[in-house]
């Protein structure tokens, strides 16, 4: 411990949002270097190669290949697959002195497109799934939580070549069997989530999700307690048990509301439900404004709206846009009056509405006992809510925090087909191969598993991941005899392989036993004055538990729980 390099803090970084931030921290893990960018420190870097090589025998397991791509990639290979204009501003690009354009790579689908390519030349090579450990840099627009969200970080990215869709499906399956492993062996329990493809592309998409109580989870999971149906809220459908919604008003009439500002306040000035409001919203999509009428008490899900206008960038519509594109401040427009001027979606909420209210598009004035025109379409663009029903077994849906440390994708024929990338069928035809592609954020589950395993004391590490078995604490260094059986216990557990730290510094003993379970060490043997009987004490830092037991016993039940990992 004199010679370990790290740096514990009395107090909490000021700047730090999450625990596992706040954790890796002060217990000398990392150092923040730049916004999202951190070094690992020792500590840190053997959890960081703990769960890499975790994931490394599963996947070699499993049948993928290990190789290692660049990080520096040619904006070439980008222009080719169409991503250099569509990948947004979370790719860096540079030039370098020749004047070519380059980029740090967020991720690799191009690089191991253009590998493939060349090499997997015959139907009889497929399949075949290749995977990396590699720093990823994504200009994320807000980094934050510490390595839960940065800018570099480092991925487990893979990706599978295949001939047909049973193939990829069937290797789908095998990658999430190989996933829940990964977690499970790091002490991470996780659900497997219905998501959307985003920027990789695709159709099938899964998340691997920590779920959390706290804030720090990013992600909303919704869930069904019936039947397995579980989604990224992104991503997830619901039956509105109120489907069916009649206002009561029977005519159209231009109702004068004067100060009536919000949904609320509209359903009690006409004493009615929020259900019974048409509800409009501006959107700027790759700006253009876009308008979304929705049902009053349902909210618009930006991702789905995204996807529905296949766009790539997305915000709400300030007041003076608003007015700029309809003439009308925000609370009295409506898609009367607006259609072939603006594009216009009507969410699937709405589809149900009978004689409802909406904007007179004139200031003050709303419009009750509106109905829909025949030929509306109606998508879904909306954010479900805790309490609808599952689509699949129309019971309620419940909805919990997650942290996304893995996902899988069918990529299908995304990059190959662009990209010109085939092989030789039995019939000597040329065919794109059919792909997929497999993340495990590295740096995020090894976060992961502290904002699951930790108390006010600090992190307790689940012992597969944990940067040391064991730590030996000699209550006083001076002390002849507790130093000899604190060496000994030290000697013994090394020559069992036993990765274990011993405590030689001069400091207090509450000093030490501090800085112990803030770092997290899974078990502590310490030798105190009981080592005239004989005896040392022995901690396990996940239960509390503390055991007085001969030094032999001690080494032997640390023995014990390592060997079975
Ligand atoms: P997110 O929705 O959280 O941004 P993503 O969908 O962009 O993630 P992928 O591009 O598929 O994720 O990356 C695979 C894995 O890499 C993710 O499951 C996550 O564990 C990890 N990851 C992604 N972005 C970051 C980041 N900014 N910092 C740390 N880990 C990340
Ligand atoms: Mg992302």
């Amino acid at each position: 411990m004199s010679k370990l390099f790290v740096q514990t803090l009395r107090d909490f970084p000021q700047d730090a949002d999450a625990m596992s931030h706040k954790l890796l921290v002060r217990a000398g893990y990392i150092k923040k270097i730049a916004n999202g960018i951190y070094s690992y420190l020792p500590l840190m870097q053997r959890v960081l190669k703990k769960v890499e090589q975790i994931t490394r025998e599963e996947l070699n397991k499993a049948g993928a290949q290990e190789l290692l791509m660049p990080f520096v990639q040619p904006a070439e290979l980008w222009q080719k697959s169409g991503r250099w204009g569509a990948y947004g501003k979370e790719l860096l690009r540079m030039k370098d002195r020749h004047d070519v354009e380059l980029c740090l790579g967020p991720t690799h689908e191009e690089i191991i497109t253009f590998i493939a390519d060349g090499i997997l030349t015959s139907y009889r090579q497929l399949p075949v799934n290749l995977y990396q450990f590699q720093l990823k840099f994504r200009d994320e627009i807000r980094p934050r939580f510490g390595l839960l969200r940065g800018r570099e970080f480092i991925m487990k990215d893979g990706y599978s070549f295949h001939t047909s869709q049973k193939s990829l499906e069937e290797e789908y399956e095998n990658m999430a069997r190989a996933y829940k492993r990964i977690f499970e062996r790091c002490g991470l329990e996780t659900k497997m989530v219905q998501s959307d493809s985003g920027a990789i592309g695709g159709k099938v998409s899964h998340e691997f999700m920590v779920l959390t109580k706290t804030q720090t989870g990013e992600d909303d999971v919704f869930y069904c307690n019936c039947c397995d149906y579980s989604a990224n809220s992104n991503h997830a459908y619901s039956i509105l048990p109120d489907k069916e919604t009649i206002a009561p008003f029977d005519k159209m009439t231009e109702v004068h509301t004067p100060d009536v500002k919000t949904i609320k306040d509209l359903a009690e000035f006409l004493n009615i439900n929020e259900n019974n409001i048409l509800k409009s919203v501006m959107y700027i999509v790759d700006s253009k404004p876009v308008l979304v009428m929705i049902r009053g008490d349902k909210e618009v899900e930006e991702t789905k709206l995204l996807n529905a206008l296949s766009g790539q960038e997305i915000r709400k519509a300030t007041d003076d846009e608003v007015f700029e594109f309809t003439g009308l401040m925000p609370g009295f427009m409506s898609y009367l009056g607006l259609e072939g001027k603006i594009k216009i979606l009507f969410d699937k909420s709405a589809e149900g509405m009978k004689n409802f209210v909406i904007g007179a598009n004139k200031k003050d004035y709303h419009i009750t006992g509106v109905n829909f025109d025949k030929n509306i379409e109606f998508v879904d663009i909306s954010l479900v809510k805790e309490g609808e029903l599952c689509p699949v077994c129309s019971k309620p849906l419940s909805v919990t925090r997650g942290i996304e440390v893995g996902n899988i994708f069918q990529l299908g024929t995304k990059y190959s087909e662009p990209m010109e990338a085939y092989y030789t069928d039995e019939n000597g035809q040329n065919k794109p191969y059919i792909m997929g592609c497999y993340g495990i954020g590295i740096t995020r589950t090894a976060a992961a598993a502290i904002e699951k395993h930790h108390d006010d004391f600090g992190i307790i590490w689940p012992l597969a991941i944990a940067p040391y078995h064991c730590v030996v604490v000699p209550v006083n260094i001076q002390d002849e005899a507790q130093k000899k059986v604190a060496y000994d216990v030290y000697n013994k557990l090394l020559e069992k392989g036993v990765e274990v730290v011993l405590d030689d510094r001069e400091d207090r003993a509450g000093v030490k036993f501090k800085d112990a379970d803030l770092i997290g060490f899974p078990f502590r043997i310490t030798a105190g004055k009981t080592v005239n009987d004989g005896l040392v004490e022995f901690k396990i830092r996940s239960t509390g538990e503390v055991l007085t037991l001969t030094p032999d016993d001690a080494v032997q039940k640390v023995v014990d729980e390592v060997s079975k990992l």
